[in-house]
C-alpha cells in the first residue's frame, strides 16, 4: 500500500496521456499532427516551459464535451488513487478552453461529473481550483471570474499559472481581490522560473495562502524566514523541475535544504502526463535521488494534508493525518 498523501499542485489538462488524447481526437473528429501515440509520446520530450506550453495548448483541442472532461478527470483520479493520493486539489485553465469556444459550464460540469463521485468511485476527496493564465490580460482574468460565477459552488479557489517571467503577480491584484470577496481561496505559481520577488509580491499583493513551486525563495533568506514563520505551504513538483530545467538533475533539487530550513513543503506532480510521473512517482524519485528517509517522507505526506484546503472538513483532515501516522513503510 502506498503512503497516503494529498496532491495540491495538479493541472488536470496536464494529465492527458497520449492514449486518451488519441481516443478523444477520434471521438470528436479532431485531427492530431502525430501519426500515433508513440510519435506523440516522443513530442512530450520538450526542453523548456515554452515548448511544453505550446504542446499543452495544442493538445487541448481534443477536449470538447462534458464527457471529455469527465473522462480526463476519471483517468487522473484512478491513477492518483493507485499511488496513494487520498485528496486532490485540482487546477483547471478555463481561458484555454473558452478561447476555443468551449464554455465554462462544459468544463466545470464535465469535471464535476468525475469529482462529485470521486470519493465513492476512487476513494479520493477533491477540491477544484480555477487558474488564470498570467500571460493573458488582467481584463481576461476578470471576465473569466465573471463567467465562473454560476459555478462557484463547485470551485474552492483561484490560482495563477502559465509563463511566469515578465508577468509579475501584481498584474492580477484586482481579480484576486474580487475572488477573495467571493469567498474563494487563493494560490499562485511564483518563484518557479520567476525571481523570489514574485513570491513576496504574490503574498503581499494577491494575498495567497499557498505558493505553487516557490523553490527560488531559497535565494532570499528573509523570504524563507517569513514563509517559515507564517507557515505558508509550498507545492513543489520535483520531476517537473527537472523536465523544465529549473534544476539540472533531481540530485540538485533544493527540497532537502528547504525541509531543513523548516519550510512547509509538499511534493506534487504538476503535469504528470508530460513530466514523467504522478504523485507517487515523485515521492519515489525524491526518496531514491535525494535520499529522504522514511520520517522525511512521512513529514511530506503530513504536510500535504496540513496544507490542503480542508478547513470545511477538519474531521476528514484528521482522519487522513491519522492514516499517515499509522502508515508502515
Ligand atoms: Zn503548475
Amino acid at each position: 500500500m502506498p503512503l497516503p498523501k494529498a496532491e495540491l499542485h495538479l493541472h488536470i489538462e496536464g494529465t492527458l496521456e497520449p492514449e486518451l488524447a488519441f481516443a478523444l481526437a477520434a471521438r470528436n473528429g479532431v485531427a492530431l499532427p502525430y501519426t500515433d501515440t508513440g510519435a506523440l509520446r516522443e513530442a512530450y520530450r520538450f526542453e523548456d516551459l515554452q515548448s511544453f506550453l505550446d504542446l499543452y495548448y495544442e493538445l487541448m483541442a481534443v477536449l470538447r464535451t462534458e464527457r471529455d472532461f469527465e473522462d480526463l478527470a476519471n483517468a487522473y483520479l484512478a491513477r492518483a488513487a493507485a499511488q496513494g493520493v487520498r485528496h486532490a486539489e485540482i487546477f483547471f485553465d478555463p481561458q484555454a478552453h473558452l478561447a476555443r469556444g468551449v464554455g465554462m459550464g462544459t468544463v466545470v460540469e464535465g469535471l464535476w461529473r468525475a469529482l462529485g463521485s470521486s470519493e465513492a468511485n476512487h476513494g479520493v476527496s477533491t477540491r477544484l481550483i480555477m487558474c488564470f493564465l498570467r500571460d493573458e490580460s488582467a481584463g481576461s482574468a476578470l471576465e473569466t471570474l465573471d463567467a465562473a460565477k454560476p459555478y462557484l459552488d463547485r470551485i474552492t479557489g483561484v490560482g495563477l499559472d502559465s509563463a511566469e517571467v515578465g508577468h509579475p503577480p501584481a498584474k492580477f491584484r484586482e481579480v484576486y481581490e474580487a475572488a477573495a470577496a467571493l469567498g474563494l481561496r487563493r494560490v499562485a505559481h511564483a518563484g518557479e522560473e520567476g525571481p523570489p520577488e514574485y513570491v513576496t509580491e504574490a503574498l503581499d499583493v494577491l494575498g495567497i495562502e499557498r505558493v505553487d513551486h516557490g523553490l527560488r525563495c531559497m535565494e532570499d533568506p528573509a523570504l524563507v524566514e517569513r514563509l517559515v514563520r507564517e507557515r505558508i505551504p509550498l507545492t513543489l513538483c520535483p520531476l517537473s523541475n527537472v523536465r523544465l530545467r529549473t534544476v539540472d538533475t533531481l540530485a540538485d533539487h533544493p527540497l532537502p535544504a528547504m525541509l531543513d530550513a523548516g519550510l512547509l513543503c509538499t511534493v506534487n506532480s504538476d503535469d504528470p502526463a508530460y513530466f514523467g510521473g504522478y504523485a507517487g512517482d515523485n515521492f519515489d524519485a525524491v526518496r531514491s535521488e535525494l535520499g529522504l528517509d522514511e520520517e522525511r517522507l512521512r513529514e511530506l505526506a503530513r504536510n500535504s494534508f496540513t496544507a490542503s484546503f480542508l478547513e470545511d472538513d477538519e474531521e476528514l483532515r484528521a482522519r487522513y493525518l491519522a492514516e499517515v501516522d499509522a502508515y508502515r513503510f
